[in-house]
């Protein structure tokens, strides 16, 4: 049995969720008693495949051609389904990328499965994988568990796996050319969709404060920046607040936005949806601040305060400036 995971690089970069795919293949792997494998696509796939190669992985495969030099769905879903056939492998996981929704539902048709989309974590159940993924905006989780042979496809959500729990180890690369025409291509790409540039780099900082909806309104935002900066923090955001246009794209946290490993997180009037959980739960700890006592960012939050931040906050920073 043998767990294949697809990274995503993009003109030999990789995609920053790539290793989390490779940490959940590493564990899906040893649960089951199976092997581990990852493969590369693309032109001029060798660098990365040697990067790859020193992975705790059975097989690298740096899948080869002229034609997936750009990306087209028509290019990887040739490449990819000979590769499945050469390789067999009993599940596929793929990064929940823009790119890799735009062509795993048509991979997998193409083998005649389905590919369960966006899952954000697995358990095994009398040995067999039960994906979970969410329903309703997060509200249901469901169990999906696969029947019948393999090859089984999945793409998991960003921050669901952590890259830094990626294995290391060593692999053998083996170089995979597939056959492809340029008349089986028929779209021509054009400028790949590129993620909000990120003049702010949030994953290095030592300590966010972060703000949603809570504040109420952007006049109020000041007040957050004011605690961020007697903390020595940088600022965040859940989502709505960067919709808003109240803080930039760039300083949005979770599964549309960046994934952070602070020492410490304070999240302000955050409720803890699960895409905002999956881009912070990697900090070391995490303080919240809602007035709402069952509010989900309680379950992970290491130290709580129940109570309206209009008030706590202003206390708060007046206390860390005595203290200082
Ligand atoms: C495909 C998809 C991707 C998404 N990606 C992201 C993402 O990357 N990041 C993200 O954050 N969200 C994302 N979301 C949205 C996510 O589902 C939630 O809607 C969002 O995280 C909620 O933001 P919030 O916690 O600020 O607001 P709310 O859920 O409205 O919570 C506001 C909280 O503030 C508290 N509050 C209100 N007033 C006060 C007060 N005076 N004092 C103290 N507390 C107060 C309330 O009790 C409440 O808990 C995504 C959703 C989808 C469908």
């Amino acid at each position: 049995m043998n767990i294949l995971a697809v990274m995503e690089q993009l003109d030999g970069q990789w995609h920053r969720m790539s290793f989390e795919t490779l940490a959940a293949a590493q564990q899906l792997a040893a649960q089951l008693g199976a092997t581990a494998s990852a493969a590369v696509v693309g032109r001029g796939t060798a660098a990365l495949a040697g990067k790859l190669a020193t992975r705790r992985l059975d097989k690298v495969y740096a899948v080869e051609h002229e034609l997936l030099g750009e990306y087209t769905p028509d290019g990887y879903c040739l490449a990819l389904r000979q590769l499945i056939e050469r390789v067999q492998p009993w599940l596929v996981v793929f990064p929940h990328t823009y790119q890799v929704r735009d062509f795993l539902p048509k991979l997998a048709a193409s083998l005649g499965r389905v590919a369960v989309s966006d899952a954000v974590s697995h358990r095994i159940e009398n040995g067999q994988v039960v994906l979970v993924r969410q329903l309703f905006q997060g509200k249901v989780n469901v169990g999906v568990r696969f029947v019948g042979e393999g090859p089984h496809f999945a793409s998991l959500q960003a921050g669901a796996y952590r890259a830094d729990q990626a294995a290391e180890g060593a692999a053998a690369v083996e170089a995979f050319e597939p056959r492809i025409s340029p008349e089986q291509i028929r779209t021509r790409p054009q400028e790949p969709f590129r993620e909000s540039q990120r003049a702010v780099d949030l994953s290095a900082a030592e300590i966010i404060v972060s703000v949603g909806r809570g504040i109420k309104e952007a006049d109020n935002i000041p007040l957050i920046e004011k605690l961020a900066q007697a903390l020595g923090a940088e600022l965040a955001a859940s989502r709505p607040i960067c919709d808003a246009g109240w803080l930039p794209m760039e300083r949005q946290v979770g599964s549309s936005g960046q994934t952070v490993a602070p020492k410490m997180y304070m999240a302000i009037g955050i409720s803890g949806a699960i895409q905002h959980l999956v881009g912070m739960k990697g900090a070391r700890i995490v303080v919240a601040i809602n007035k709402d006592a069952n509010a989900p960012i309680f379950e992970v939050a290491d130290y709580g305060i129940v109570g309206d931040l209009f008030q706590v906050v202003p206390a708060l920073i007046e206390a860390i400036q005595k203290s200082k």
